[in-house]
């Protein structure tokens, strides 16, 4: 600890520098599991700064790795630090780190994708959704490989407020790299909105969103079309395109929020009205096409013979 103009500010130790640790551990980032280091620690703090003041507040670090940021969350003064890290080479560093900050640091041996953050915290930290949010942080530097599956998991529990999001708005600081290697990050700071922009059920979002994603390049339409089956796919897109008033023409990414919130509600009443329309999905259609298509090719080859 140490005290600067009557505030109590707490400093890590002299310990060995991140390179030193990589060497003392041999830790060697493994490119196929899109492992590379945090080293320059001005990009270490300033990931940390992003999440804002984390003075004595809780925090997880998603795959600390061998512990760049964690070092850069532990000066920031915060009052608990859980490290949930699925490499195994990694957990001896991270030992070390939190014998230099003792009681503050929980160092685990998992994988973030299923490890219970709902239950990680104390519960006197929850607050009302409505509220300031708690001073519960979730900080981390991940592959794309595993940002992307964790954000769609984190955007269902915040939908339900279970989760890490049981405590209240918990707030996610999260870096995104292109490419593995590439120094250039981009820091993603996220709070929870009180009222959600688009008001339905996670899972109709999800399926609207991603069906007009399916063709990013194409105009809209394309997605909105393998919404409906077969049958009546051209006719019933048209209705939602315009119910919705949305330009057909436009791209995936020209779509605004206002798009995608207007698209949803419509797809929500043709589900209301139709009750097995929620549950058609595109790509089983797909399939059992070509399992067809492939028995009977067999069959007729069968015949052949
Ligand atoms: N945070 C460190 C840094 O910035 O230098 C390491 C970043 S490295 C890109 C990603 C880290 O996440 C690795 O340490 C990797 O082992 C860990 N990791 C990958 N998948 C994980 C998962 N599902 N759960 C927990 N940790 C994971």
């Amino acid at each position: 600890m140490a005290a600067s103009r009557g505030v109590t500010v707490f400093r890590l130790p002299p310990l060995p520098t991140i390179g030193e640790v990589i060497k003392l551990f041999k830790l060697k980032a493994v490119k196929q599991l899109s492992q590379n280091f945090l080293l320059d620690l001005r990009l270490t703090d300033k990931i940390a700064r992003s999440a804002g003041n984390l003075k004595d507040a809780h925090v997880c670090e998603v795959g600390p790795g061998p512990g760049g940021i964690t070092r850069a969350i532990l000066n920031a003064g915060v009052a608990e630090l859980l490290l949930v890290e699925k490499d195994p080479r990694f957990i001896p560093g991270l030992q070390m780190l939190s014998e230099a900050a003792p009681g503050k640091v929980r160092v685990v041996h998992g994988d973030i994708l299923t490890y219970k953050l709902g239950q990680a915290f104390p519960n006197h930290l929850i607050k009302n959704w409505e509220d300031d949010p708690p001073d519960i942080h979730i900080i981390g530097n991940l592959p794309f490989s595993v940002s992307t599956p964790l954000i769609i998991k984190w955007l269902e529990n915040i939908s339900k407020r279970d989760g890490p999001f049981r405590y209240g708005r918990t707030q996610l600081t999260l870096t995104f790299q292109k490419e593995v290697g590439e120094v250039d990050v981009t820091v993603v700071h996220f709070t929870p909105l009180v009222q959600p922009k688009i008001e339905q059920p996670f899972k109709l979002v999800e399926k609207v969103v991603q069906s007009v994603f399916q063709f990013r390049r194409k105009y809209c339409h394309h997605g909105i079309r393998i919404l409906f089956p077969e049958a009546t796919r051209l006719e019933k897109a048209e209705q939602m395109l315009m119910l919705a008033d949305v330009d057909p023409t436009l791209r995936p990414t020209q779509l605004s929020m206002f798009h995608f919130k207007n698209l949803c509600d419509v797809y929500r009443k043709m589900c209301d009205e139709d009750p097995s329309l929620f549950a058609y999905n595109y790509r089983e259609e797909l399939r059992e096409k070509r399992r067809k298509k492939s028995n009977f090719k067999r069959t007729s080859d069968d015949d052949l013979i």
